[in-house]
């Protein structure tokens, strides 16, 4: 079975044909992403009337891209899936427009995929694959969560952010420091050079004995350092502020994630989302588990950030563990708001 998948919920196109196999998880033929970044840059954010328009001008040339780069044609594909949610609306129902037009001209089913989904799965294109059941650590631009994982669509949300995303802690403390947009790794690569322990920055939630975090204070506290250090700090000043904002993002994350593996008692952490890229976070997260004897799995370093692989490879996985036959009724049922633990498991319960 050959999956097209489409990615449109914010300001990437993604395409990606996944082809599933007889054994292990489904393969990536190939991909294509275009990103809009620069064309938002201007703007400090994403502009959600420019993403749709610029996802109706991509998503058909890169479809031909990836068939192209795959050796296949449309008559290959076998169902079409897409980003249902959550996302900009707009953008969101280019995609699904586009997948269910495709699939109607094909005759084939379209799929409407969970974009948080998406993330949480990726690293199963890994080299590395991880094994059910686990802990996973979804941090993008717009999520934090911790979920126990016990298979595919059963997703048991143990905590999550009350305020601003990890992602978005990054940006907004990169954003007030002039590195641009999105500058989270503007901001990890500035923080290589600099001190982690510079300036004393909250750990907010540290102790709170749950699962949750928060991330609004601290760009308020990053602020306040940032003016301290008048209108021309040194680059040295700002090395030593990015490391330190850095490591109080990355301190909460690595010890909520330790206790989230202590409460469910698994040994396998997967981290997925655009933050899932940050080397710092892998290496405290490598040495934590090393300690333990655990494992820790990520996606592909292209494959953190937004991208279709990873829609294609959630339908095929939802397909292959049992998901009814996949249909139109989702054809223009976009879900801008669809928190991952009310989606649908795709196999009925099974009894043992
Ligand atoms: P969501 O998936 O929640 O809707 P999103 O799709 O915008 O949000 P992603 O594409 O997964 O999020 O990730 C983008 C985020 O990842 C941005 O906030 C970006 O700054 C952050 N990011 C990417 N690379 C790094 C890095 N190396 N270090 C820290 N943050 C990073
Ligand atoms: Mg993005
Ligand atoms: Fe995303």
């Amino acid at each position: 079975m050959q999956v097209l998948g489409i990615e449109s919920s914010c300001d990437e196109t993604g395409v990606a044909l996944v082809r599933t196999r007889a054994v292990g998880t489904p393969e990536l033929r190939a991909h294509a992403l275009h990103s809009q970044i620069a064309m938002h840059q201007a703007y400090g954010g994403v502009v959600p009337e420019l993403a749709s328009r610029d996802h109706i001008r991509r998503v058909l040339p890169l479809t031909r891209q990836v068939l192209d780069e795959a050796g296949a044609t449309l008559a290959d594909v076998d169902v079409v899936a897409f980003t249902r949610g959550p996302g900009l609306a707009g953008a969101l129902l280019v995609g699904a427009g586009v997948a269910c037009a495709l699939a109607a001209a094909l005759g084939k089913p379209v799929l409407g995929v969970h974009h948080l989904e998406g993330h949480l799965l990726s690293p199963f294109l890994s080299a590395d694959p991880p094994e059910f059941p686990f802990v996973a650590l979804l941090v993008s631009g717009g999520h934090t969560q911790l979920m126990r994982v016990d298979a595919v669509g059963q997703y048991t949300l143990l905590g999550e952010s009350i305020d601003d995303a990890a992602g978005e802690a990054f940006d907004k403390s990169a954003k007030l420091m002039g590195l641009g947009y999105p500058g989270g790794p503007a901001l990890s690569r500035l923080a290589i050079t600099g001190r982690a322990d510079a300036f004393a920055l909250p750990r907010p939630l540290l102790h709170s004995g749950d699962l949750d975090f928060s991330f609004a204070g601290l760009k308020t506290a990053v602020l306040t350092q940032h003016r301290k250090l008048g209108d021309a700090p040194t680059p040295a000043q700002l090395a030593d502020l990015a490391a330190s904002t850095q490591a109080a993002i990355v301190e909460v994350l690595v010890k909520k994630s330790i206790a989230a593996l202590k409460a469910t008692g698994l040994r396998r952490l997967v981290v997925s989302g655009g933050v899932g890229a940050n080397a710092e976070l892998r290496r405290q997260l490598d040495a934590a588990a090393l300690k333990r004897g655990w494992r820790v799995h990520y996606p592909e370093l292209a494959l953190c950030t937004d991208n279709g692989a990873m829609i294609a490879l959630a339908a095929a996985m939802r397909l292959q563990a049992g998901a009814g036959q996949a249909s139109m009724d989702h054809a223009f049922d976009v879900r801008p708001r669809w928190p991952l633990d009310q989606i649908d498991s795709p196999a009925a319960p099974r009894v043992s």
